[in-house]
């Protein structure tokens, strides 16, 4: 099982600094996909997975940092060589979307199709997930749903569990305990950040933009000492910071001194196309 991060950024706007948010999780050969930002297909070529090997794709959420390539993502593997269909799994409308993705791309579609390629859309096998439990279980991979708090959407974390180890992917939220106790005991947590004191770069810079921005923040999202504090009640061995927000102007030094604070496990600072294997975390030892 390995952990590849394809966009460590977080927020809709592109920029050249960070890839939008999506994580990979490799078992047995089978790629599944947390989240499909803008240029996630591209993302795991370069990362140098097979879109041909895609089994399943999570959605958190549907805002468009986590989403604008949910369809994208298929239809690029289906061009590529995916002839397997794939789970894709996340809250409501999803399965609307799909059809809906579908559709927006019918004059490409149909004329693939006529050549040979087999029918897109079933490709698709959407899931609407509504409520916590397990959403995904087969090939030794079983995946289990939370809800967190990132109002005013419906929004859930995803923990991945096989024999070689466990991953929980937070998506955005703000501090929540149904996320501390998904991930109870989790090898790594992959969690969304900001960084507080550096908002500013987000803005024009003046106060009032600056307070606008932390009151949307306030509530929905977690700094990066917080995502530290989570991480210690959750007991997890690795904390991955992602959807790092500013994307660029913060060190990796900083990202992971303000997560250290509280957190006495391993931190690291995601970065594009990081790779994490949960069994080769070595947690320091704390006796002092
Ligand atoms: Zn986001
Ligand atoms: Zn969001």
């Amino acid at each position: 099982m390995e952990l590849v991060i394809l966009g460590s950024g977080g927020g809709p706007q592109p920029s050249a600094h960070r890839a939008s948010p999506s994580v990979a999780i490799v078992h047995d050969g089978a790629v599944f996909i947390v989240d499909a930002g803008n240029g996630v297909a591209n993302q795991a070529v370069a990362a140098g997975l097979r879109l041909r090997d895609l089994r399943g794709v999570f959605i958190t959420h549907h805002h468009n940092d986590h989403n604008a390539d949910y369809g994208n993502l298929i239809g690029l593997a289906w061009t590529a060589g995916l002839v397997t269909p794939v789970q894709t799994i996340g809250p409501v409308p999803l399965s609307a979307m799909t059809d809906e993705f579908v559709q927006l791309n019918r004059v490409d579609t149909e004329h693939r199709q006529a050549l040979g390629r087999p029918s897109l859309r079933s490709l698709f096998v959407p899931s609407e997930v509504t409520s916590a439990g397990v959403v995904y279980d087969a090939g030794g991979l079983t995946v289990t749903a939370a809800r967190v708090t990132h109002p005013p959407l419906d929004a859930f974390a995803y923990r991945f569990d096989s024999a070689n180890g466990s991953i929980v992917v937070s998506g955005d939220t703000a501090p929540c305990d149904s996320l501390i106790e998904l991930a109870k005991g989790a090898d790594i947590l992959v969690h969304e950040a900001y960084s507080p004191d550096d908002m500013h770069l987000l803005t024009d810079g003046t106060n009032a933009a600056v307070d606008r921005l932390m009151k949307h923040f306030h509530g929905a999202h977690t700094t990066a000492e917080d995502a530290g504090r989570v991480a210690e009640a959750a007991g997890v061995r690795c904390l991955a910071l992602w959807h790092l927000i500013p994307r660029a102007g913060v060190t990796d030094g900083s990202w992971v001194e303000q997560a250290s604070r509280h957190f006495g496990g391993v931190v690291v600072a995601s970065s594009d196309l990081l790779r994490l294997d949960p069994a080769e975390i070595t947690v320091p030892s704390l006796d002092h």
